[in-house]
């Protein structure tokens, strides 16, 4: 299997370059924010509990962050691989992901991080917020702290693969194909 954490700050283009990779590599995307939100609108249990956290700039908590991946990954039946966006976001998260995918046999192949300026990411945000409606990206305070929360808590994650000599940082600017392009070779090197 091909396992991939795309890993970035928020703004950094997890999602759009998800898309790309997932068609290119016949993978199964899973961004723990995009079910976050399904839930939210279909307004789950999980949903609300989620969106407490989500609308300040906070992470959700990682046993039920945690619980939510598995489910999820266990849906699918012989899958050639997972890109995993969004997760993991804190070391307890990455250590759980590793014990799981090693009950399935399988294992993280690498991590690629889009790498992208702090003042560029508060630009995407903003702009992002005017189409796509989602409240934690129309006020700068809430921006800031979820840019705070993933200098915190979520960057450390890189040492984590790195110890594991899986972490491949990504120029994160630049034409959304160019990024696309460096993802896929680094992809090509280590396939
Ligand atoms: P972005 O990367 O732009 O912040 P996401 O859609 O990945 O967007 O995440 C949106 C929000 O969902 C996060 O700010 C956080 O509150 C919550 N979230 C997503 N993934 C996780 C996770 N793995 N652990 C905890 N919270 C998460």
């Amino acid at each position: 299997m091909l396992n991939i954490v795309l890993f970035g700050p928020p703004g950094s283009g997890k999602g759009t370059q998800s898309e790309r990779l997932t068609g290119k590599y016949n993978l199964v995307h899973l961004s723990t924010g995009d079910i976050f939100r399904s839930n939210i609108k279909e307004e789950t249990e999980l949903g609300k509990l989620a969106q407490s956290y989500m609308s300040k700039g906070q992470l959700v908590p990682d046993s039920l962050t945690i619980d939510l991946l598995r489910s999820e990954v266990l849906k699918y039946e012989n899958p050639k691989g997972f890109i995993f966006d969004g997760f993991p976001r804190t070391n307890a998260q990455a250590k759980a992901l590793d014990d799981f995918l090693s009950s399935q046999n399988t294992s993280i192949t690498l991590m690629l991080a889009l790498e992208v300026g702090e003042d560029e990411l508060k630009m995407r945000l903003l702009k992002r917020s005017e189409v796509s409606g989602r409240v934690d990206d129309a006020d700068p305070a809430i921006i800031e702290n979820r840019i705070r929360v993933y200098n915190n808590e979520t960057a450390p994650v890189k040492d984590y693969y790195s110890q594991q000599g899986k972490f491949i940082p990504i120029d994160g600017i630049g034409a959304i194909d160019d990024i696309t392009s460096r993802l896929f070779s680094a992809i090509d090197a280590k396939n």
